[in-house]
């Protein structure tokens, strides 16, 4: 049976989009196939200050739509649709897709990107979306003037505290040590501000609420002493978590859940690539997983002219 498309590639992130700009400039066929809102979890960002040629910075659903309109010009299809699983078949792949139908292609290209990891805390699931948040950037507005806490250390934390500090009256990091993870810059940035406070060896227990978030409940980690924050939004940035569901019976994973393949962008099974933050790497950004998305559409044409 002949393949619907060459290459299908799942997850419509700065790398999805620009495998697929590479591959329409190279009038290679293929559909780039995303549940969500194209720009993955730049779409969450509220300023990206580090991506080449934007000296002011620009918002994050900003640059995705940028990427998303370029790729669209160029030829690139996106359709909004969950792939549930790829499998095998004697000359290509298989895509299952959420809405019934099934994509054949002769190559698969792994954009799946990475969800935000959950602090696993008694009332974080409870009060999600009444003052649970894992997006700073959607929901930062509803805190406008009020007091919030925002979980974690990393540059994610931090930049996304910083955002909230031009909106809230005051901004709690709380951080399960002494020292943050986020880049010098960043940490400069939350020190001088005002309405940011850094909340040192606390580890998050339980989120406390009625109808909506009231607090968070904290341990120090020196004194064993409990603290409890009246905030009513909680912002949790604990890290990620690389989705791979649809792909990991094909593919060797690492031991932390990451697709293992080199800057080739090639796994363990021929004709399946992975770009972005799915992919095991040191660093993810957004300039690393866009050269992640022009290297797998070199290999992907590559793989297509040794595999004739
Ligand atoms: P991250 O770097 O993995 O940081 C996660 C933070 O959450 C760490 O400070 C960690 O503490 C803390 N944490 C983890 N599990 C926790 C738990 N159960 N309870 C309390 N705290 C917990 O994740 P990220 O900040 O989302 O960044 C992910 C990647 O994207 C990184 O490579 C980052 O550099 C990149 N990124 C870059 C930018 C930028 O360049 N502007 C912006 C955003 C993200 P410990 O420090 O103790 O481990």
């Amino acid at each position: 049976m002949g393949a619907d498309i060459d290459v299908g590639i799942i997850g419509a992130g700065p790398a999805g989009l620009t495998a697929g700009i590479y591959l329409a400039r190279a009038g290679v066929s293929h559909r780039i196939y995303e549940p969500a809102a194209p720009g993955g979890m730049v779409f969450m960002i509220h300023q990206v200050e580090n991506y080449p040629g934007f000296p002011e910075g620009i918002s994050g659903p900003e640059l995705a739509s940028r990427m998303e309109a370029q790729a669209r010009r160029l030829g690139s299809e996106i359709v909004q649709v969950e792939i549930k699983k790829v499998s095998k078949t004697s000359n290509g792949f298989l895509l299952q897709r959420a809405d019934g139908k099934k994509d054949l292609c002769r190559a698969v290209i792994v954009a799946t990107g990475c969800k935000p990891r959950r602090l696993g805390i008694k009332g974080e699931q409870e009060f999600y979306g009444r003052g649970v948040s894992y997006c700073a950037t959607c929901d930062g507005a509803f805190f406008k003037n009020e007091d919030v806490a925002v979980i974690g250390g990393g540059d994610s934390a931090v930049q996304e505290a910083l955002y909230l500090a031009g909106i809230c009256r005051k901004v709690y990091i709380v951080h399960r040590r002494d020292q943050l993870r986020a880049g010098k810059l960043l940490q400069k940035k939350a020190m001088e501000k005002e309405n940011i406070e850094l909340v040192w060896n606390a580890i998050p227990e339980e989120v406390i609420g009625d109808t909506q978030v009231k607090g968070i409940r904290l341990r120090d980690k020196m004194t064993g002493k409990e603290r409890k924050l009246e905030v009513s939004g909680v912002f949790v940035y604990v890290g990620m978590e690389p989705t791979t569901e649809p792909i990991k019976e094909l593919v060797k994973i690492s031991d932390d859940g990451f697709i293992l393949a080199g800057e080739d962008t090639k796994t363990s099974h021929q004709g399946i690539f992975a770009i972005g933050d799915v992919r095991k790497k040191s660093t993810r950004q957004i300039v690393s997983a866009v050269a992640d998305g022009c290297n797998s559409a070199r290999a992907v044409e590559e793989f297509f002219l040794t595999s004739k």
